[in-house]
């Protein structure tokens, strides 16, 4: 008998990466691979705190850390340093954690090595080694689609090499696919040039890293967007990868989830609750934020907002504190909750939402319908697929200075939820990405042949 598969799954260090890693890793493990997780050390800590709270420190993955580099006060918020340091120290880090694990069992070698595309440098690592590799892409096919054209749009005079655009106009990848603004770039980030330089780098040295893998999987359904998955040779789509009802599993999550507002949820009317939540990255100036909350004030609906202690600059704790006296029991506030059951919950009307891609695919998955604030990167193209392309959902328009006003929102909020066009559009997408994942489904199809090829 051959060796069993083992495969070693390695994210970016960020929220949005790690959970669909997460989830992608729980799918190989029912199928009875053998997967080790590798985090960096101070997210590891993050999510293995976040599990003991659960009381679900017991995963079928197994989660196992190295350094990124930094020192354990230094600020991971720094993206240009952690990125520098990562690319000078991990690879080195990897390949002992893989030489360690090959030489502990010799039934335990490492078959396979999933990376995150934005950590090409892995895949490099496995390809030194003649490890099999493929590489996720946690972000849509149309992101994916465009970023493989950057190479050409500088060529064309569209972009400069640093991917600030040079002509201002909108940049179309063909008539079906939604354009983009060239100040809504894959890699924008208004008002952070150094980040949106980072970002940059990130896109460009994906194409390359592109080459050295075997297999590319997307976290999406080629339902979703045929267009675009056709212009990417060899994407495989296996999405949306959701956690489900799964016992003992765990998304990864930096954050203990509070589930009491799945209790608070039960008491709220069908189809009533403004979901409101922005992912693990986004922040608001002070005065953005308080505007969001007399908004949320001036509806008459239930809301539950998740606010993260780092979501604004601004004292939080007495605001919130103050807030919660003047709103009562129609909204709850929250840390961090676990969002896909949020989002299933049949007390939700509609999601007020920062449009990143995990959080898009798991609406997308619940049939809830989306009013879009996009903060940074992909997540002004994802809102314009949500508005534009499959009509699931409005955009919040800012005024003159960029800022969204209370009666913005309360008015886009009763639009949206008066709209039974966008209503029945969401459920029938609803029902396109479930199918996807059943027996008869283009994902389900290539997982399951993804599958087989790594046992092999
Ligand atoms: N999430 C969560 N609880 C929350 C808010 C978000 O579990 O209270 C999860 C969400 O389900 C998604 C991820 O965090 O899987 C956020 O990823 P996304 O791509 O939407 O946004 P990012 O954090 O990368 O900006």
């Amino acid at each position: 008998m051959g060796r069993q598969p083992h495969v070693l799954v390695i994210p970016l260090p960020l929220q949005g990466h790690v959970a669909p890693l997460m989830k992608l890793s729980h799918k190989i493990v029912d199928h009875g691979i053998k997967v080790t997780f590798v985090n960096t050390e101070f997210i590891h800590a993050k999510v293995t705190a976040s599990m003991a709270v659960k009381g679900e420190e017991k995963n079928p993955i197994r989660l196992v850390s190295i350094p990124d580099g930094l020192e354990p006060g230094d600020d991971r918020n720094d993206a240009l340093k952690l990125t520098q340091s990562m690319l000078k120290v991990m690879s080195v880090h990897l390949k002992d954690l893989i030489e360690k694990i090959n030489q502990s069992n010799d039934d335990d070698q490492i078959s396979c090595i999933i990376a995150d595309t934005t950590v090409g440098w892995a895949l490099e690592v496995a390809e030194k080694m003649g490890i099999k590799r493929a590489a996720l892409f946690p972000a849509g096919p149309g992101t994916l689609a465009f970023q493989l054209r950057i190479t050409k749009f500088i060529e064309d005079g569209i972009i400069d090499i640093k991917g600030n655009p040079i002509i201002n106009n909108l940049i179309w990848l063909s008539k079906e696919i939604p354009a983009w603004s060239s100040t809504e770039l894959p890699w924008s980030c208004p008002g952070d040039s150094k980040m949106q330089n980072v970002l940059f780098e990130y896109c460009t040295f994906r194409v390359n890293h592109f080459k050295l893998c075997n297999w590319l999987l997307c976290n999406s359904f080629y339902e979703l967007d045929p267009p675009a998955c056709d212009l990417i040779p060899g994407i495989i789509p296996v999405g949306p990868l959701l956690l489900g009802n799964q016992l003992g599993s765990h998304a990864g999550s930096f954050w203990p989830q509070d589930s009491t507002c799945l209790t608070w949820l039960d008491k709220q009317p069908v189809g009533s609750v403004i979901y409101v939540a922005f992912g693990s990255l986004t922040t608001f100036s002070q005065q953005q934020f308080d505007e969001l909350a007399l908004g949320l004030e001036l509806i008459s609906q239930p809301f539950l907002w998740v606010v993260r202690s780092d979501i604004t600059d601004g004292p939080l704790a007495e605001f919130l504190h103050v807030f919660r006296t003047r709103i009562n029991d129609r909204g709850m506030i929250v840390e961090w909750v676990p969002q896909e059951k949020v989002l299933d919950h049949p007390s939700i009307a509609c999601f007020l939402s920062h449009c990143g891609w995990n959080s898009t695919l798991e609406g997308i998955s619940m049939g809830v319908p989306f009013l879009c604030w996009p903060y940074f990167a992909d997540q002004f193209h994802n809102k314009s697929y949500i508005c534009d392309a499959w009509k699931i959902g409005l955009g919040l328009i800012p005024d003159e200075n960029g800022f969204i006003t209370r009666h913005e929102i309360k008015t886009k909020i009763e639009t949206l939820l008066s709209n039974y066009v966008i209503k029945t559009n969401a459920l029938k997408l609803k029902e396109m990405a479930k199918k996807s994942v059943t027996e008869v489904g283009s994902s389900f199809n290539n997982f399951e042949s993804f599958i087989e090829q790594i046992k092999h």
